[in-house]
């Protein structure tokens, strides 16, 4: 019999799939295969330290390149500016503050990991419709077929369709940026580091890819990213160049770029009644300070904590696993949906005091190291 059913199959949602079948449940993994994801994840080392021990990637050296430091320079010409800030990991004592990965090698590592348990079957379709059984919750496929469980996680990314129709409240709210993202290859290599430009549309950011490769991350106005993809590879080429203030030589586009709009989204509670959130179903918000797939993974450790607290000997074990949940993730949703917003929000912002504050903390961060092992912990989401 089915004890459970994971929906989507983005990384949160195989992740979450691998660590429901590893808790012992006998899972359906409902994941419709769509087009490869192009975007990469820069994963900080809780992360990484979780998925090695859930033998979801190997060696992380073999898969990613390691981030050792990460420089800020404020390129906003505004009135009050920030002074220029490197972060290194080994101020923390860390040799790395984590890797950046390739989402489609991540993902082929948790597909082969999930291979390897029996106890899981995966289903190539989407889910169309769900209803509140007396044993669980039943959900209709696209392929036609039906499936009932009493325990349900909802992984089916920022549109979830779990979400409305569980009945989970959630308020999401727009932007009118855009992320851009490329791989591109440089005359002089990042050597481990990240280096964010901050203008005043939104992040420029270069993500160190191994060797003389970076992965750019560009957050600017969503028309005008719009009409530069139109304008054709060199344009865009020009503009990267222009954007990087050519600290890093030439720089050649590797792949084609690619549009992620960008908004927030956050839930009050991540569970009820048998059934959980996890991943971008839960919560999303720009891609700064590399948080997202951090935080889903922290909701895939809580479920898999959650479901080793659970007696499923208990008639009611699956409203009481997905409280368990919803109480778990309480905490780290508030902390990091609010600090990823007030950040982003305040470097978008034309007004004083707010570019005060932001130059103000940066000034703080570069000058007090206590804070700055407080501000290390907080982006690592150490808890
Ligand atoms: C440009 C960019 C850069 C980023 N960089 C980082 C980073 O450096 N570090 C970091 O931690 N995070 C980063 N993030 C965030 C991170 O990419 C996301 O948090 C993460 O990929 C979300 O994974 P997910 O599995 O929750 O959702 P998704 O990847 O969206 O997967 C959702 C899945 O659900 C499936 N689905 C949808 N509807 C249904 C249905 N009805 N039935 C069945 N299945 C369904 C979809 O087909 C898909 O497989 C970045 C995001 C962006 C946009």
């Amino acid at each position: 019999m089915t004890e459970a059913i994971v929906v989507g199959g983005g990384l949160a949602g195989i992740a979450a799939a691998v660590a429901v079948a590893q808790a012992g449940l006998q899972t359906l993994h409902v994941a419709p295969k769509g087009a490869p994801d192009r975007r990469t994840s820069a994963l900080m080392l809780p992360s990484v330290a979780y998925l090695e021990a859930a033998g979801l990637i190997g060696d992380p050296a073999d898969l990613g390149t390691a981030l050792t430091q990460i420089r800020i320079i404020d390129a906003t010409g505004r009135l009050i500016r920030s002074p220029e800030t490197l972060f290194d990991s080994s101020e923390a004592g860390l040799p790395a503050f984590g890797w950046n990965f390739a989402n489609v090698r991540l993902l082929a590592e948790f597909e082969a990991a999930k291979a390897k348990l029996g106890n899981i079957e995966t289903v190539d379709s989407t889910v169309v419709d769900i209803e509140r059984v007396a044993d669980g919750w039943r959900l209709s496929l696209g392929n036609g077929d039906t499936c009932t469980a009493p325990f349900l996680v909802g992984s089916d990314g920022k549109k979830s369709f779990i979400r409305s129709a569980a009945g989970f409240r959630s308020r999401e709210s727009g932007f009118t940026q855009a992320a851009l993202v490329a791989d591109l290859e440089l005359a002089r290599p990042l050597v481990g580091a990240s280096v964010e430009f901050h203008y005043p549309q939104g992040p420029f950011t270069l993500v160190p890819a191994g060797g003389t490769r970076a992965n750019l991350v560009w957050i600017d106005d969503r028309e005008a990213l719009r009409a530069l993809q139109a304008e054709g590879s060199d344009a865009l080429r020009a503009a990267v160049l222009s954007k990087s203030q050519h600290l890093f030589g030439d720089i050649r586009l590797l792949t084609p770029a690619h549009m992620f709009l960008l908004s927030t989204l956050s839930v009050p509670e991540a569970g009820h009644d048998g059934v959980v959130l996890a991943g971008e179903a839960a919560h999303a918000f720009p891609p700064i300070g590399a948080q997202g797939l951090n935080l889903g993974l922290r909701d895939v450790a809580d479920l898999a904590a959650a479901l080793k607290e659970t007696n499923r000997s208990e008639a009611d074990w699956a409203r009481k696993a997905s409280e368990r949940y919803s109480q778990r993730r309480a905490a780290d949703l508030v902390r990091t949906g609010g600090v990823v917003d007030t950040l982003f929000r305040s470097l978008l912002s034309d007004l004083l005091p707010a570019q005060a504050a932001r130059a103000g903390g940066l000034w703080a961060l570069k000058l007090l190291p206590p804070l700055r092992k407080q501000a290390f912990g907080l982006g690592m989401g150490s808890r």
